[in-house]
């Protein structure tokens, strides 16, 4: 169990990064940052930084050196490099979350090997192997890069008539899966916590809409039955559970109606905090970060009712020329991440809208698995 004062490390300098060092400063904890970028958001706000490569491991051992245990804020941190730090500290989540969250493949093939929903799915390493998919699956269908695809780069939808090759050639002949397209009424998203003595605590279920494939506005709650909340909390229990997983785990699900029931399928598991639980911040009674945080230090998890209904919005690009009328907004709380070049498409910020309602409160119930 982590002492105040101690310190904690951070693979990687973006702004979650930045939101964790921050929920963790306010705890008496000192975080130290690792990320090649000179430029990271996150640097602003930590005790030390470490400004190298993933690869470096001279780097990697400084970056060990003292501290009580490390954590990272993005999956694609390289195998390698997780291995190396668990073999000196405590890493939470384990390697293991990142091997598998980091190839669509395992990942997809663990959710289904509990019993959790997913889409149906092929694996793709050549062109006769995707026109076997789509035989096998039908059309229309998603192809997805096994490994690096993020907010829909690394993926075309194919609809009948297509032509295959040239979509393989599109993705760039990489190991890829294809998925049944679902026809989803809505996506959500769950954001839970676990500890390494299986304490669990999950935040209401959020609903999530994309603009040009990056999420756009995350809402709570979300317009689903009661039946299907309680359902995404067992899911991220048992998902969480099953990868012996310590700290903050996102999962992304489809909403799909199911005559006057819906069914939940899981897209995408993130092995860290995730956008979506940002209205946790204002909108929760205990924030993902400082959840995170208190989950990797082996403190009591926090309670994770929410305050009323909440809506976040990303601010991208040049969305960030509204911060003086956000700062106006009465039920407006803003978070800029300190970014210098509002290039598009690039997380400048988001806001956090919050109308306070005494009975969302009265629903909270202590959570377990
Ligand atoms: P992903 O990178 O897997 O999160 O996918 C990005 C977005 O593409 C998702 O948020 C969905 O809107 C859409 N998408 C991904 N997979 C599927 C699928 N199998 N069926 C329908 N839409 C999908």
């Amino acid at each position: 169990m982590l002492q105040p004062g101690d310190m904690i490390g951070i693979l990687g300098g973006g702004q979650l990064g930045r939101m964790i060092a921050l929920a963790a400063a306010n705890l008496g904890l000192k975080t130290r940052i690792l990320c090649p970028d000179r430029e990271s958001p996150a640097f602003d706000v930590c005790a030390e930084h470490i400004c190298a490569a993933y690869d470096d491991e001279a780097a990697l051992a400084r970056f060990a050196d003292g501290i009580a245990v490390a954590t990272y804020e993005f999956e694609n941190v390289p195998l390698a490099t997780a291995e190396f730090l668990a073999g000196r500290v405590r890493l939470a989540p384990g390697a293991r979350a990142l091997a598998i969250t980091q190839d669509r493949l395992a990942e997809k093939t663990f959710v289904r090997d509990l019993g959790i929903e997913t889409a149906p799915f092929a694996a793709v390493d050549d062109l006769p192997g995707l026109e076997a998919a789509v035989a096998a699956i039908g059309l229309p269908a998603v192809l997805k890069t096994r490994r690096f695809g993020y907010d829909g780069k690394g993926q075309v939808t194919l609809h009948p008539g297509d032509d295959l090759a040239a979509a393989w050639q599109a993705l760039g002949r990489a190991p890829a899966i294809l998925e049944g397209f679902v026809p989803f009424e809505r996506e959500v998203s769950v954001v839970a916590a676990r500890r390494s003595d299986d304490a669990f605590a999950a935040y209401e279920l959020t609903q999530n809409v994309h603009r040009n494939h990056i999420l756009h506005v995350s809402s709570v709650p979300a317009q689903v039955t009661p039946g299907t909340r309680a359902r995404s909390h067992d899911i991220a229990c048992k998902l969480s559970r099953a990868l012996d997983y310590v700290g903050v785990l996102a999962v992304e699900l489809f909403v799909v109606s199911h005559g006057a029931d819906e069914r939940l399928l899981v897209n995408e598991l993130a092995p860290r905090v995730h956008n979506s639980g940002h209205w946790t911040q204002n909108g929760a009674v205990t924030s993902q970060f400082e959840q995170h945080v208190r989950a990797i230090a082996g403190w009591p998890l926090g309670e994770t009712a929410r305050l009323g209904r909440v809506e976040m919005t990303n601010l991208i690009g040049d969305d960030l020329q509204e911060w003086q009328h956000l700062l106006a907004e009465p039920n407006a709380h803003l978070h800029l991440y300190g970014k210098h070049d509002a290039r598009e498409g690039r997380k400048m910020g988001h806001v956090n809208r919050l109308w306070p309602d005494a009975d969302a409160l009265d629903g909270r119930k202590t959570d377990g698995c």
